[in-house]
């Protein structure tokens, strides 16, 4: 982990959420953030992967709570993804402790959750037989969205308000990443809540009009901690191995990360599947070396 500034090379970027995912659109929109609601909200959950859009959206957040008088209301959560069969972290070592240093600069409490039906994505992927894809992301469903409901659930029977509570899910998306975030209402009532019986959830995505440029310089500008992998040439701070992840990120992982691209290799000839459409891990590897 590291504050060093840093500039990164190229204008993409990394969510919350981690996906590389499609077509950028040219120019992120510059509509106006979306004002929320915080006297309507009993608290703000961050998502907070330990990635540099992260740690904007715990800046976003913690300083507009603050202006409101509302900061008590916030919690940064990272929800931990486990390790593999040999032990490697399935997340980039330090990811968690970068996500931990936004909690302490804002003094908000900080939790770490995992999934209760999963010790961690791998023993998820190896049960499916499968890698994730784009029309497959049990990845985030089962290890993230449903840790972060799970989260909720905790928090509203700690308040016991005798009602749903009314919760805020706090995420990096940006518009600047894909034509699908693009589309995104910076604020909506997420599809958790159900019919609103056990718990309301308002997703918001506080910085979905920054661009990546905007982003570093909100870290250069606030001290905000970032992971050392951007220092090392990685644009996205996602799973290290990330079968959505653009093949040349993942080149370079597979250079900072040859046991576990090893490993994932082993898999992926135990499970018959190709890690990407366009790619094998095994090719991947090959790059990584030549
Ligand atoms: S494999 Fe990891 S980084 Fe990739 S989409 Fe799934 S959870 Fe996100």
């Amino acid at each position: 982990m590291t504050k060093k500034p840093f500039t990164p090379p190229c204008g993409t970027g990394c969510a919350a959420a981690q996906m590389e995912l499609f077509p950028a659109p040219a120019v992120a929109p510059a509509e106006p953030p979306a004002d929320f609601d915080w006297d309507a909200h009993d608290r703000v959950v961050v998502g907070d992967s330990g990635g540099k859009d992260s740690g904007v959206t715990a800046h976003e957040v913690c300083t507009q709570a603050d202006k409101a008088g509302q900061l008590h209301k916030v919690r940064i959560l990272h929800c931990d993804l486990g390790r593999t069969a040999k032990g490697h972290l399935v997340e980039w070592p330090g990811a968690l402790e970068v996500a931990r240093a936004h909690a302490e600069q804002y003094g908000v409490p900080f939790a770490v959750r995992r999934s209760q039906r999963w010790p961690s994505l791998w023993d998820r992927i190896r049960a499916h037989g499968n890698w994730p894809g784009h029309f497959a992301r049990f990845c985030t469903s089962d290890t993230k969205t449903t840790v972060g409901r799970d989260y909720i659930d905790e928090i509203g029977a700690e308040l016991r308000l005798g009602r749903p509570p009314r919760v805020g899910y706090a995420m990096g998306m940006r518009a600047e990443e894909s034509t699908a975030r693009a589309k995104k209402p910076v604020v909506e009532r997420h599809r958790m809540s159900g019919k609103g019986t056990l718990r309301v959830v308002t997703t918001w995505l506080p910085i979905h009009q920054l661009t990546t440029e905007q982003v570093w310089k909100i870290h250069r500008d606030n001290g905000i901690a970032h992971h050392e992998a951007y220092d090392q040439g990685m644009r996205r701070l996602s799973c290290r191995a990330c079968p959505l992840a653009h093949t040349d990120d993942l080149v370079r992982s597979a250079q900072l990360n040859p046991e576990l691209f090893a490993e994932y290799a082993e898999a992926e000839a135990d499970m018959g599947r190709q890690f990407k459409e366009s790619i094998s891990l095994r090719a991947i590897i090959e790059r990584a070396r030549s």
